[in-house]
């Protein structure tokens, strides 16, 4: 197995990792891209300058969410059901 150093964990399913999913208030966002900028696995992904997250690879470390300047990430309990669904 390869890892690629500009996204790291790219060949696991890193999202199967997470017991903490985070939700984007996206009427609260200011599109700062700080969650972009600061996710260890590269899974905040930019459609249209807002930031969407890739759920297959996020692990819920909630890095993103204490970065967020107006706070807008929030941190739910993951469902049983599907942990690897993206958003
Ligand atoms: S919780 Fe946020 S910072 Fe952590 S992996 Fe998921 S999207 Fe990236
Ligand atoms: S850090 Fe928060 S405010 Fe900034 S782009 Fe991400 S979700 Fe939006």
């Amino acid at each position: 197995m390869v890892l690629r150093a500009d996204r790291p964990q790219r060949e696991n399913l890193t999202g199967n990792w997470r017991s903490l999913r985070p939700r984007i208030e996206l009427e609260r966002c200011t599109r700062c891209l700080l969650c972009w900028k600061f996710c260890p696995e590269a899974c905040v992904e930019l459609g249209g300058g807002l930031p969407a997250i890739d759920l297959a690879y996020c692990k819920g470390c909630g890095i993103c969410a204490v970065e967020c300047p107006p706070k807008c990430i929030v941190l739910e309990t993951e469902p049983e059901e599907e942990p690897c669904a993206r958003s």
